[in-house]
């Protein structure tokens, strides 16, 4: 297993980082797909677990099972210690001051949908207007032209330059009285483009906006302080981040939380119930209706500290060197299109190659064991602006290596290569 914190550090500039002892800590990587061994290059889709998450979900079934907060038994104190834990871990993993500001949801799109249904439905009027870049995932645009549509709203698009970077100068020219949120993404799963959020949310709170940034594809490459960016809501999914599938968070700054009417009701998020009215709990309780995630969030928590003990900058550090190496590799292929060529990036190739769909590169190379997403990844207007359908689209992990980017370049040269 890896050591985590008891790497000595050395004194150059880039942390210590042994892919090969996070390697042994994710059991899938070692399963055989057509002959092969797995290279999985579908980490923006979902991430790989490793063990010290499955071994928690385990030991939560069999040792700490039970509902929270209701009961006066020690089980129920065992798994709301899990749970509660898992709300400081997730705290701590996003520089969040208090845990009244940390929501357990499903995942980003059920946290951004959380927002729109609270904040936006007890803030935005007719005429108003929210913001969205053309990076977004479907996610953090449908919540908000539903919103739109029912309110009267406008939904304004802040341009994107052909390298696939948010133009900056057109957003401050969108941005006026009328703008009450501007909702962004701080990495594109799309094109790897990584956005500059702190200036983006410091220039929506100029005109009196909020701001939400979508940390989906953020928080597994580099290390996010939701202080540090200003933003009012901050949402991310576990899975994307080597935790289990159905939980993630929402962060909601606390002095907006205590103001913000509950989404769903039911038990959990009230204080006392009578048929004539019901009071609420305060924040995180009031937006969390019935019976949470339990064992999941404990494996959301055992995924975060796993990835702290590595630590973001070594993970960033060595993720970035393995993209610029991707990047060159792949560009030099003949045929090969790169789309999505920003200077500031993170984990995601975006490419088609002339003579195939994209669909058909992905076949080609899942017989090859190599596992990459071909499709408009739940991002159709960002890849139309490129005048594309879909892409091909390999993104990466702290635990690929370059052997693995050297196999994916040879296989898409060798599919280049029958082209008639
Ligand atoms: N936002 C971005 C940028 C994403 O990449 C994704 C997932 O691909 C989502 C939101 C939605 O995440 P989830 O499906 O886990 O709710």
């Amino acid at each position: 297993g890896y050591p985590g914190r008891d790497v000595p550090a050395t004194p150059a500039a880039v942390p210590a980082f042994d892919v090969q002892a996070v390697r042994r800590d994710f059991p899938i990587l070692a399963e055989r797909v057509n002959g092969r061994q797995l290279v999985w290059f579908d980490n923006a889709a979902t991430t790989q677990k490793p063990t010290c998450v499955i071994d928690r979900l385990s030991e939560f079934y069999r040792h700490e099972n039970s509902n929270i907060h209701r009961a006066a038994h020690t089980l129920a104190a065992r798994a709301t210690d899990a749970y509660e834990h898992a709300r400081d871990t997730v705290r701590d993993f996003l520089g969040a001051a208090s845990l009244e500001e940390i929501v357990f949801v499903r995942g980003a799109t059920e946290g951004i949908n959380l927002v729109a249904r609270t904040w936006g439905v007890a803030n935005i009027r007719e005429g108003d207007e929210i913001l969205v870049s053309h990076l977004e995932h479907h996610a953090n645009i449908v919540p908000w032209q539903q919103l739109a549509a029912e309110k009267g709203a406008r939904l304004r698009v802040i341009p994107v330059d052909d390298t696939g970077q948010v133009r900056l100068e057109e957003y401050l020219k969108l941005l006026g009285p009328r703008t009450k949120i501007v909702a962004v993404t701080q990495v594109s799963n799309a094109l790897g483009t990584v956005v500059p959020v702190r200036e983006i949310v410091a220039a929506a709170h100029g005109v009196g906006a909020v701001a939400l940034v979508d940390g989906a594809q953020s928080v597994s490459h580099m290390r996010v302080n939701v202080q540090e960016i200003g933003a009012d809501f901050f949402v991310f999914s576990g899975h994307k981040v080597f935790g289990p599938t159905g939980i993630g968070a929402v962060y909601i700054r606390r002095a907006l939380a205590e103001t913000l009417p509950p989404w769903q009701g039911g038990g959990n998020m009230i204080a006392d119930v009578t048929f004539e009215r019901t009071l609420y709990q305060p924040p995180p309780a009031r937006f969390e209706a019935g019976t949470g995630n339990i064992a999941d969030a404990a494996g959301l928590a055992a995924a975060l500290g796993y990835v702290q003990r590595i630590g973001l900058d070594a993970i960033g550090a060595y993720e970035h060197a393995l993209l610029d190496y991707a990047t060159g590799q792949l560009a030099a292929v003949p045929g090969v299109r790169l789309v999505g060529t920003a200077a500031h990036k993170a984990s995601v190739l975006s490419f088609v190659l002339e003579g195939f769909e994209p669909l058909e590169v992905g076949r080609a190379l899942d017989r090859e064991g190599i596992a990459v997403r071909a499709g408009h990844h739940c991002a159709q207007p960002i890849l139309r602006r490129f005048g594309l359908e879909a892409t091909v689209r390999p993104s990466l992990a702290f635990y690929n290596t370059r052997d693995e980017v050297d196999l994916f370049v040879s296989a898409v040269a060798r599919l280049a290569a029958t082209r008639p």
